[in-house]
């Protein structure tokens, strides 16, 4: 049973990596439809070859990599090179950064529900981990998404996402990949963020007991669940108060042998994540695992403003990424204090009503 040992251990060693202090995860995944949107957002026609430009840019910022520890890719850009040739999975690996891989094929809507979802792509998941662990892969991402409503997240739902999610988990470990397990509650809604903290403590509730009946290693887990906060048409408040409902709603829910808890911007500004977990940090309280982040608008949006498809561009968009990235390394320290060099849009609202990844 040696292999079986090596295995685990390299799940182990590759999730605690994941979550060293000072990194973070840079969601660079979106389907070709969701990098459209963003493209067409700075008059980019969406092609192979502007998909492969944008994330060259954002893995060749001088820098960025040293507070990355995983950058999480779309297949078609697992297999990329960059303009000189050299594959993207080299180039992260060479920086010491983990190459992930978006595993989930999107959501359909639950039959019985009022609009819930349920995530696809268990069929053939196995073969194509096999295939992501040979081009280099490490770890995956499964997005499970729910929603908050007058009788939502659903008993229903709950229980299908956290069963889809403990499924992916599993499958994703017996073939060499760390999964990330991502049940992302919607901030879309008037709610209170006490009901955000309730919803969110039923759904991490479900989702551990999925993950413990599928027998899944939680040591060699990452998870990347919304940050509790009100809903996106209610007030908003202090980073503090996101802050103590968090994690207050994480220590109810998730076990202490998962390493890194790296959370999803889920719609924040570049600059309200930042402090959302730069106030987590900084919270004096019971917090066994690393808590960090897996960004995807939150990380992006400036630098793709500022670079906006043109060559010239490029010096100061990336001078932009490594603001955002050294901004949020910091945050992982609870040392941000809040002087990032303000980039174009860092403080817009990045909220898209039922967004799709
Ligand atoms: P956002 O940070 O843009 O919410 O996306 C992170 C992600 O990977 C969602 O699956």
């Amino acid at each position: 049973m040696t292999w079986l040992r090596q295995r685990l251990d390299e799940l182990i060693k590759n999730a605690a990596y994941i979550g060293t202090p000072g990194r973070g995860i840079l969601a660079a995944d979106e389907s070709t439809g969701t990098i459209g949107k963003r493209l067409s957002s700075i008059n980019v026609e969406n092609v192979e070859s502007n998909r492969r430009a944008l994330r060259e840019l954002l893995f060749c910022t001088p820098g960025a990599l040293q507070c990355l520890s995983g950058v999480i890719l779309f297949e078609e850009t697992l297999y990329q090179k960059s303009s000189s040739g050299k594959p993207f999975v080299e180039i992260l690996k060479e920086g010491g950064v983990l190459p992930g891989i978006k595993v989930d094929k999107g959501t359909v809507e639950l039959a019985g529900t009022n609009g819930e979802t349920t995530t696809q792509g268990l069929d053939g998941l196995a073969a194509r981990c096999q295939q992501y662990y040979a081009a280099g892969a490490r770890f995956a991402k499964w997005r499970a998404v729910l929603k908050i409503g007058p009788t939502e997240p659903s008993p229903l739902s709950i229980l299908e996402n956290a069963n889809g999610l403990a499924r992916y988990a599993i499958i994703c470990q017996e073939n060499g990949l760390v999964p990330i397990v991502e049940p992302e509650i919607l901030v879309d809604g008037s709610h209170s963020i006490e009901v955000c903290a309730a919803a969110t403590e039923r759904v991490l509730a479900a989702v551990y007991k999925s993950l413990n009946d599928h027998h899944v290693l939680l040591e060699g887990t990452l998870l990347k669940p919304n940050m509790v906060t009100p809903g996106s048409d209610a007030p908003k408040v202090a980073p503090e108060v996101i802050a103590e409902h968090t994690i207050r709603a994480l220590q109810r829910t998730v076990p202490a042998a998962v390493p890194a808890i790296v959370f999803l911007s889920g719609g924040q500004s570049e600059e309200e994540a930042t402090l959302n977990l730069n106030a987590m940090n900084k919270l004096k309280t019971n917090k066994p695992w690393n808590l960090s982040f897996s960004f995807g608008r939150a990380l992006q949006q400036s630098t793709l403003k500022t670079w906006a498809g043109k060559e010239e561009n490029i010096p100061a968009a990336q001078k932009a990424f490594l603001a955002r990235c050294k901004a949020n390394s910091e945050a992982t320290l609870g040392t941000y204090k809040g002087d990032a060099p303000v980039g174009e849009g860092a403080s817009e609202s990045l909220h898209v009503k039922d967004y799709k990844y």
